[in-house]
C-alpha cells in the first residue's frame, strides 16, 4: 500500500489522486510561494553542513540504515531533484505504489529494472508480443549476459509455459515474469494474476518477480500490483506524458525493491532530468480527463469501423465478446477499453498505405496514447523487425492499421477515417 503524506487525506479519509495531482508531496513555502513547483534546473545541491552531507550520503549509498522519519536529502540530480521525487511521490498515488523511480525513457526504466533483478544463469519469461525495444533487450542483449530468455504468446495459460520452462531445465533458474498487457498491436490480453500464480509456485529462496508494462491502460483501466503484480513500469512517453512533447519511463513497486532500482538507475545514470519532470507533473494534472475523453472517443471509433464496408477486422477490447476467454481477464483485470485500436483494411499493404496517406487530421505517426490522434502501420514501421512468419502468427498482417485516440471530436475523426476509406 502507498505510503500517503498526511496531505494525502482530509477529515482523515483518503483524497483520490485527481485531487492531488495540483498539490501532493510540494510544499509553496519553499518556492517564494510559487502555485507550481519550479524547474529545479540545476545538478548539485549545498550540504548546511559536512555532517549533513555525510549522513545523506550515508542513507543514498545504503551504509546505513534511515532513522525514523529520515528521508534521503537532496544530494545530486544523478541520484535525487525536487522535480522528479514530488513527480514519484504523485505517480505512487495511480498504482497504490510505495515507491517510483522516473526514467530518461521506458526503455530505460525496462532495461535498468531488469538488469537490477537478473544476474548470469537466471531466467526470465515474457509474454509475446512485447514493445520492439523491448523485444530486441530480451532477444539480443540479456543473453549476451548470460540470461536464458523464454518467450509464450499472450493468452497462453501460466502451465503451458510451466511445462515449456521444466522441458528445458530452466524452472528453478526463473528469476523474473515478464508482461506486456494488453499486447502491441492486438490488444491481446495476458492474465497478470494467473502468471503471478505462477512466480510464487516456482519460487524458492529467492523470489521469483512479475514486472508488468502497463504502458497500454494504465494507470487509470489497469492496476497490476492488484493482481499480484511486483513491479509496474511505463513509458510515460505515452499516455501519462500524452502531449507528444516528451520522452520519459517509470517503475513503480515496493521500497524494498525500488531501493535497488533507484540504486542502479544511479549508476547507470538513467534517470530523466528536472525539465521532463516539471512537464510530466503538468501532465499528471489532467490524466483523468485527458484518459477518459479518449476512451470515450475510441468507442466511436470502433463502432464506425465494426460496421464499415473496407474493414476486415477490428482489435479493440471493448469488443470482446463472453464467449472469447479473453472477456472473463478483461473484466476482472482492466476497467476500461483504453483509447487504442487496430484494424484489417480490406486488401492488404497497398490499401493500408492509400488509407494512411490520405488521412488528413490524423496524424502518420508512431508513438501512442498522446492528446492528437495517431495512425500507422505496425508490419512495417512498429514490428518491422519482428520475424515476418511470427508476425503473421501473432496477427500483425499487412493489413493492419492501429490507431492512437485523442481528444479531437469524435465525429472529426470518424468523418477523417471515412473519407480516407473512400481513397482505398
Ligand atoms: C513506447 C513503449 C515503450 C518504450 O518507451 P520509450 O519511452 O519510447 O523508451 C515500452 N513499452 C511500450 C508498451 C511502449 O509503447
Amino acid at each position: 500500500m502507498a505510503r500517503r503524506k498526511p496531505e494525502g487525506y482530509l477529515n482523515g479519509r483518503p483524497l483520490r489522486p485527481e485531487s492531488l495531482m495540483m498539490s501532493y508531496g510540494y510544499n509553496p513555502e519553499l518556492s517564494e510561494g510559487a502555485i507550481k513547483c519550479p524547474i529545479f534546473q540545476t545538478s548539485t545541491f549545498t550540504f548546511k553542513t559536512a555532517e549533513e552531507g555525510k549522513a545523506f550520503f550515508e542513507i543514498a549509498y545504503g551504509l546505513r540504515r534511515r532513522g525514523p522519519g529520515e528521508e534521503l536529502g537532496l544530494i545530486y540530480s544523478r541520484l535525487n531533484n525536487p522535480d522528479l521525487e514530488i513527480l514519484e511521490d504523485r505517480l505512487t498515488l495511480w498504482d497504490e505504489a510505495e515507491c517510483a523511480a522516473v526514467f530518461a525513457s521506458g526503455m530505460a526504466a525496462i532495461s535498468t529494472t531488469l538488469l537490477t533483478f537478473l544476474q548470469p544463469g537466471d531466467a526470465l519469461l515474457h509474454s509475446e508480443p512485447v514493445y520492439g525495444g523491448t523485444d530486441y533487450l530480451l532477444k539480443h542483449v540479456l543473453p549476451r549476459f548470460g540470461i536464458r530468455v523464454v518467450g509464450f504468446r499472450a493468452g497462453a495459460p501460466p502451465e503451458a509455459a510451466e511445462a515449456e520452462l521444466r522441458r528445458l531445465g530452466l524452472a528453478e533458474r526463473l528469476a523474473l515474469i515478464y508482461i506486456e498487457t494488453p499486447a502491441n498491436p492486438t490488444n491481446a490480453l495476458v492474465d497478470i494474476a494467473a502468471y503471478a500464480a505462477l512466480a510464487a509456485r516456482l519460487s524458492g529462496e529467492r523470489p521469483v518477480l512479475t514486472a508488468v508494462d502497463n504502458t497500454f491502460l494504465g494507470p487509470l483501466w489497469q492496476q497490476p500490483l492488484r493482481h499480484g503484480a511486483d513491479l509496474v513500469l511505463y513509458s510515460a512517453t505515452k499516455y501519462i506524458g500524452g502531449h507528444s512533447d516528451l520522452i520519459a519511463g517509470v517503475c513503480l513497486g515496493r521500497r524494498e525493491l525500488l531501493d535497488q532500482v533507484r540504486f542502479l538507475r544511479t549508476i547507470f545514470g538513467t534517470m530523466a532530468g528536472p525539465h521532463t519532470g516539471w512537464l510530466l507533473m503538468r501532465s499528471l494534472e489532467t490524466l483523468i480527463p485527458r484518459m477518459t475523453a479518449q476512451m470515450k472517443t475510441a468507442r466511436h471509433v470502433a463502432e464506425f469501423l465494426n460496421d464499415h464496408p473496407r474493414v476486415d477486422r477490428v482489435y479493440y477490447l471493448g469488443n470482446l465478446t463472453e464467449d472469447d476467454p479473453q472477456y472473463e481477464v478483461y473484466h476482472r483485470q482492466c476497467s476500461a477499453p483504453g483509447g487504442m485500436i487496430a484494424f484489417d483494411v480490406v486488401g492488404g499493404e497497398r490499401e493500408a498505405f492509400r488509407l494512411l496517406n490520405a488521412l488528413k487530421l490524423i496524424k502518420l505517426a508512431v508513438s501512442l496514447g498522446s492528446n492528437e490522434s495517431l495512425a500507422e502501420h505496425p508490419a512495417t514501421m512498429t514490428h518491422a523487425d519482428v520475424d515476418p512468419e511470427e508476425r503473421l502468427e501473432l496477427g500483425i498482417t499487412p493489413a493492419m492499421v492501429r490507431l492512437s485516440i485523442g481528444v479531437e471530436h469524435p465525429e472529426d475523426l470518424i468523418a477523417d477515417l471515412a473519407q480516407a476509406l473512400e481513397a482505398v
